[in-house]
């Protein structure tokens, strides 16, 4: 991704939650009124909404995550050959944005699973299967990689034994498996019964948690059955605050009960990016590959578009000129 782009994608919650207080620390443990922080800080609540997502262990600071997307575009654009461990849609479309840029790099996916996209149907994943063969990207299925034992555990780590012990050389690698659900800090608290074998938290047609008048959770960490995609974690947002806005007027209970929005899963068109013009979409009718389906996701990967939604100027603000094409 180009660092223009990057830069217009790490945003400061102070910069569009102009209104809003910002803690920046991570909850550890909740009660029916307040959260608990690492920094030890106690915040009250009248109502709270949980959307602590994935688990993630980017930098904190705006600088230093940046670095670290010019640092990883630095180690791939050295590197002859590139290993992505994982197959979903993170490791697809890694390989092809990297084969798309630099046709000569040896890219494999190692992937633990029978098929590539396992969010997707098998259509899908036979398709990418396919386009990423014809770019010439090795795929190893069923096959995983123990980057605790051995291979891997260094990022100067070059030479990969596979489950099946095939041996895959790659001057840098990249683990694109997934993260866990954030839903730790929650186990030993009042919400505790509400977090499932998965680790979402069980929520009813409003998102609440466990029918709690006073507690929400959207995103990545409920069990809505959906797919888990940012622009549904944002339509989950706008079903939680029009409820907040309800209960926070006030009025006779029952009424209010009978008056609260309702959120119904949907069925998710995903689309995975395939370098900067094809793509491939799954739709409720159709599995589409090629330029057309990338020309419906713009270029810009919905960037601008979520830059509109929070009320920020289009181009990022911070002077970044060392980030600059
Ligand atoms: C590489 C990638 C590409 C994707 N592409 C697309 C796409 O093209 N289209 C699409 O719709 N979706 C896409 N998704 C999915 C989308 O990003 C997620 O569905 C969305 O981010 C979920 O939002 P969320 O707020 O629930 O969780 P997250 O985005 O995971 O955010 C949760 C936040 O909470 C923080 N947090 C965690 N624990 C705590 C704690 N205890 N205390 C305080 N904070 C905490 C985390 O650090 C994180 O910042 C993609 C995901 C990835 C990883």
């Amino acid at each position: 991704m180009d660092p223009a782009a990057v830069e217009r994608t790490v945003i400061p919650h102070s910069e569009y939650l102009t209104h809003a207080k910002v803690v920046t620390a991570s909850a550890v443990g909740v009660d029916d009124s307040v959260v608990l922080t690492s920094v030890g800080r106690a915040v009250a609540y009248d109502f709270l909404v949980i959307a602590t997502g994935r688990m993630c262990n980017r930098p904190e600071k705006r600088e230093d995550r940046l670095r670290m997307f010019e640092h990883d575009k630095v180690r791939i654009a050295a590197a002859e050959s590139v290993l992505i461990v994982g197959g979903g849609p993170i490791g697809v479309e890694l390989a092809a944005e990297i084969v798309m840029g630099s046709p000569d790099k040896r890219v494999t996916i190692v992937h633990g699973g029978p098929r590539l996209l396992m969010v997707m149907g098998e259509k899908a994943s036979a398709k990418a299967l396919e386009w990423l063969r014809s770019k010439n990207v090795t795929v190893l299925l069923d096959q995983t990689v123990d980057l605790d034992a051995g291979s891997g555990v260094s990022p100067d780590d070059k030479v990969f034994t596979t489950s099946a012990g095939e041996t895959v050389t790659a001057d840098c690698h990249f683990v694109c498996t997934g993260r866990p659900v954030a839903s730790g800090w929650l186990r030993e608290s009042f919400l505790g019964d509400h977090v499932d074998g998965d680790g979402r938290l069980a929520v009813d047609e409003h998102l609440r948690v466990g029918r709690l008048r006073n507690v929400f959770a959207i995103g990545d960490i409920t069990d809505v059955p959906e797919a888990k995609q940012g622009y549904l974690a944002q339509r989950h947002a706008m079903v939680v605050s029009r409820n907040l806005r309800l209960l926070v007027k006030g009025g006779d209970g029952s009424s209010r009960e009978h008056k609260l929005h309702l959120y119904k899963a949907s069925k998710a068109a995903i689309t995975v990016t395939l370098g900067r013009r094809d793509a491939l979409s799954e739709l409720p009718f159709m599995t589409v590959i090629g330029h057309l389906p990338g020309a419906v996701k713009p270029r810009d990967l919905f960037i601008s578009r979520t830059r509109r939604m929070m009320g920020l100027k289009l181009s990022a603000r911070h002077d970044q000129s060392m980030f600059r094409i």
